[in-house]
């Protein structure tokens, strides 16, 4: 059986995969605009909003 590795999530796009668009990113732990929008108390309370949002439109399962 083939062994694929996970691509992580972004943060900020909630719910698409990592595309590695900001410049040095290696990945979402060392991504400077995750640590930006993480380190707003406003922003991080927005991207909140909006992971609440996401969930609440996919379906039960
Ligand atoms: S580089 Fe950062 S902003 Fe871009 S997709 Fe990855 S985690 Fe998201």
């Amino acid at each position: 059986m083939p062994r694929t590795t996970p691509t992580p999530r972004c943060p900020i796009r909630v719910g698409e995969p990592c595309s590695l668009c900001f410049p040095g990113a290696t990945g979402p732990q060392d991504c400077g605009l995750v640590y930006l929008v993480q380190s707003d108390p406003e922003w991080r309370e927005q991207l909140a909003d909006k992971r609440r949002e996401v969930q609440a439109r996919r379906p039960a399962s």
